[in-house]
């Protein structure tokens, strides 16, 4: 079972004393003004002060307290509608309670059960009328209005306050989604779907005016037989480091990101060729010095192809394949090394 589900009994006891306790104020003015019965003063007090004790020792021995919570909700309900007919239908504190106990209802969030409520509180009305006879009284004194003030505000002070806190959970919840979506969990780059987000946007920014842009595709070097004779894990760890390695060659714009298995893809905005053949270099190098600590003489190796934003990419799939190209070409040209798309306008490759 959920936390939320678990503890809410707990969170509701101290709620329902606070709530059942003022609105029993408020009928106690009602009643005190019309000179009520004993048995009519009973009547409030059971459901107001002793009810909440109730309904908590209920949930304390049930096998399963948030069903049991759910049926006291309703319970709750019916009480206060019981509660109308004894105050004769005084219309400032009817109104109210009726409206704050549905209040309560709608915001636990279970589905349907404002409507279980409403049913229940029905019932409730019609039974207390019955047993209390129809006596029609809905004015409403100044006593009691006064009375009915503090549940009034109280109530919601504390419905705005959870709805505060629901609020400030949901938002960083929605964070937390977006970083997940966001980042690749092993790496800590960008993942494949917000980098293909970001290099669309260079890539229309490319199109619109005329920004350089440049992107590289970097493959890791025989990274399947690293995995079979070392295992995943180091597998993992040798895509760890390489992704510290990319890290610590781009700008802040820049966008990097683990583009598949062992494939990285980084689109650096504003910046042209030669720059980004430069670039690759130096992560190409770099990668030549990462050792595992506990591997020490494990070298890796990586290729990468280098492709700059052109206007005949018509979308990213274009310029991907371009970059994907360059990458084919360091490959098969025997590994670690850079290659530049071929395009006359760039560097060789190297
Ligand atoms: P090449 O030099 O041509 O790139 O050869 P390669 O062995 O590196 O071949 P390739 O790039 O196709 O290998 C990718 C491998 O990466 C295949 C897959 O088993 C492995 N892989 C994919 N994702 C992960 C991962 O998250 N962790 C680990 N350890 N391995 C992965
Ligand atoms: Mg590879």
């Amino acid at each position: 079972m959920p936390t939320s589900r678990r503890q809410m009994p707990r969170r509701i006891y101290p709620l329902r004393i606070l709530g059942m306790g003022l609105g029993g104020m408020v009928v106690g003015v009602v009643l005190w003004e019309r000179q009520a019965s004993a048995l009519a003063w009973l009547c409030m007090a059971l459901p107001c002060f002793a009810w909440p004790h109730v309904a908590y020792l209920l949930t304390q021995r049930s096998a399963d307290p948030y069903r049991t919570e759910t049926r006291n909700l309703l319970i709750d309900s019916a009480l206060t509608a019981a509660l109308v007919p004894l105050m004769h239908f005084n219309l400032l504190p009817s109104v109210l309670l009726l409206t704050l106990t549905m209040v309560d209802k709608i915001t636990t969030g279970i589905r349907g059960l404002w409507a279980r409520a409403l049913v229940a509180m029905l019932v409730a009305g019609a039974a207390s009328t019955l047993l209390t006879g129809m006596h029609w009284a809905p004015e409403t004194s100044m006593r009691v209005m006064v009375a009915c003030l503090p549940v009034m505000v109280l109530h919601t002070l504390s419905v705005s306050i959870v709805s505060y806190q629901l609020i400030r959970k949901a938002t960083h919840s929605n964070l937390m989604l977006d970083e997940l979506r966001r980042v690749d969990a092993l790496t800590g780059l960008f993942g494949r779907g917000h980098w293909q987000e970001q290099a669309e946007a260079a890539l229309r920014r490319h199109h619109t005016t005329d920004e350089p842009a440049c992107m590289l595709m970097l493959d890791i070097d025989h990274f399947k037989s690293i995995n079979d004779l070392h295992g995943h894990t180091v597998g993992d760890e040798v895509i760890r480091a390489l992704a510290h390695v990319v890290r610590g060659h781009v700008r802040a714009g820049d966008c990097a990101g683990r583009f598949g298995g062992d494939e990285f893809a980084i689109v650096l905005p504003g910046m042209h060729a030669r720059d980004a053949l430069a670039i690759a270099q130096r992560i190409r190098e770099q990668t030549e010095c990462v050792r595992l600590r506990h591997l020490p003489d494990l070298r890796i190796t990586s290729s990468i192809g280098v492709a700059p934003a052109d206007h005949r990419h018509s979308n990213l799939r274009a310029w991907i394949d371009a970059a994907d190209a360059a990458l084919y070409v360091a490959k098969h040209e025997g590994r670690n090394r850079v290659s530049g798309y071929m395009e006359p306008a760039l560097a060789p490759a190297v």
